[in-house]
């Protein structure tokens, strides 16, 4: 038996998505990071504190994790990770490639970090590699092996996508075999290095795959997968038209801060200057209008204003001219447990 739920956006909940640099020993296809946008800079450790200081007040609850770039390039990754959880950050997650750099298995614990999440684009070392670069499928596996044998959770991250939406199926084993605890299906966005590869997802350079594949596949392989255990998250991406539409940059508490001081409300923007705070020698202020949150207000029949803006083609619509579905905002999502 599986059970399925919407995880509903939670105002009494921050997810802080902190990258702490940009810097990557990696050059994935699809990568976001877009430096013009996000900067170049490696965080010191005494601005790291004072940012996490800012977002540390006035939350029930506090999601922290760690991004960049890959994290464990930060000198100071683990001194971050001791100062968030002081501050009493409900839980910490680093997301990472899996090289897992300055030996940061040694310098954390279990009791400090949550979870290891681990990005693999491929059941197969063909795909993933040509997805993310040679050898990094044997050193993600590698290092999910060495996290689990120290007793951490792990969790992975598989990024669907054209390139390899035919071998999600086929991580089933592989999640088995690995004795990873939690999946999340990510749906490939077109930011960052995806977004010069983007235009209609019927073409071929469109690293999107259609609705009909998503809903096809997606759904029934996340089950399957929970089925054996594993909580199971994706996107949901897809509204019916009855289905209530909301948009997270108004009802819920996420923050997408990177190392230029730009702070977003919604992944979706960040390749635009649309930030709607920033940080200024330390202190976190509202940015002038127009900004995302100008954005969020306003009510469409397609849903999500930021899609129709920057993947249209998305969209289906009928003789008369309205919507066939709406986009779900991309951070609702369903999460399936059980087995
Ligand atoms: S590991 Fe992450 S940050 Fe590094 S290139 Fe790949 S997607 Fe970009
Ligand atoms: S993805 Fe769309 S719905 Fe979600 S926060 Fe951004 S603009 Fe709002």
């Amino acid at each position: 038996m599986t059970r399925t739920r919407t995880v509903a956006f939670s105002k009494n909940s921050t997810n802080l998505f902190f990258h702490i640099l940009t810097q990557c020993n990696l050059k994935c296809r699809h990568c976001y990071i877009n430096p013009a946008q996000h900067g170049q800079n490696t965080l010191p450790l005494s601005t790291i504190k004072a940012w996490l200081e800012a977002f540390a007040k006035n939350s029930n609850s506090k999601n922290l994790i760690f991004l960049g770039g890959e994290p464990t390039l930060h000198p100071e990754l683990a001194a971050a990770v001791t100062h968030a959880r002081g501050l009493g950050f409900g839980s910490i997650t680093i997301d990472t490639n899996g090289y897992l750099f300055g030996d940061i298995l040694s310098k954390v614990t279990p009791a400090a970090v949550d979870y290891f999440s681990f990005s693999l684009d491929g059941a197969t070392r063909d795909t993933n590699d040509r997805i993310r670069g040679k050898g990094s499928y044997d050193t993600c596996l590698a290092g999910i092996r060495r996290a689990i044998d120290a007793g951490f959770a792990t969790s992975l991250i598989y990024t669907v996508s054209r390139s390899n939406i035919h071998e999600l199926e086929m991580m089933a084993p592989l999640l088995d075999n690995l004795g990873v605890t939690r999946f999340f299906i990510q749906v490939i966005g077109l930011r960052g290095k995806s977004a010069l590869a983007a235009g209609d997802s019927q073409s071929p350079e469109s690293p999107q795959v259609s609705r009909s594949q998503w809903l096809a596949t997606v759904p029934g392989i996340a089950r399957m997968i929970a089925e054996r255990g594993l909580i199971v998250t994706y996107p949901k991406v897809f509204l019916n038209p009855a289905e209530k539409f909301e948009c997270a940059g108004t009802v819920a508490d996420n923050y997408f801060v990177f190392p230029n001081g730009r702070v977003y409300r919604c992944p979706l923007c960040e390749d635009f200057p649309v930030h709607s705070l920033c940080f200024a020698e330390n202190q976190l202020a509202p940015t002038a209008k127009l900004n995302e949150q100008d954005f969020f207000q306003l009510d469409i029949p397609e849903g999500c204003v930021m899609n129709k803006l920057i993947q249209p083609h998305n969209i289906s619509y009928n003789e008369q001219g309205a919507p066939e579905y709406k986009i779900a905002c991309c951070l609702l999502k369903e999460e399936i447990s059980g087995g």
